[in-house]
């Protein structure tokens, strides 16, 4: 599991809801997002547990999962069912997590001052991500 630092697209909400602590927050020009070991986006983090340490946030992760299962209802507006959804957190709660580096931090900051149409970043950065293969054998 890793944390993923995308540039915020257009289309993205202002206010999103922190899969970590569940608090709604208002996104800035860079979106971190978890991603688990299998490129499945597990969801968005706001910027207090980004900064929590790799470890905290795998604990807190497995509590989601658990009460995900024991009170199903709180989660029923996701696409998939809870238990799915708790399995996959779970799982990835497992996992060791891969923090950004502050060099990732300032390269993704910098970009995003640079980038004139950072929508057009984001669709190639994700068809990397949604190919199993390596993106090398990726057909352009
Ligand atoms: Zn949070």
């Amino acid at each position: 599991m890793k944390i993923q630092l995308e540039h915020r697209l257009s289309s993205c909400p202002d206010k999103l809801r922190c899969t970590v602590c569940r608090q709604i927050f208002t996104v800035g020009r860079i979106r971190p997002l978890l991603v688990n070991d299998g490129a499945r986006i597990q969801g968005d983090l706001c910027p207090e547990c980004v900064s929590l340490p790799a470890d905290e946030i795998r604990l807190i992760l497995a509590d989601q999962a658990w009460l995900m299962l024991e009170q199903p209802r709180l989660f029923q507006h996701q696409v998939e069912s809870p238990e799915t959804l708790a399995l996959e957190l779970f799982e990835a709660s497992l996992e060791e997590l891969k923090m950004p580096s502050l060099y990732q931090w300032l390269m993704k900051t910098i970009k995003s001052g640079l980038f004139v149409n950072p929508d057009e970043d984001q669709v190639t950065v994700e068809a990397i991500a949604a190919s199993s293969q390596s993106p090398w054998h990726h057909n352009y």
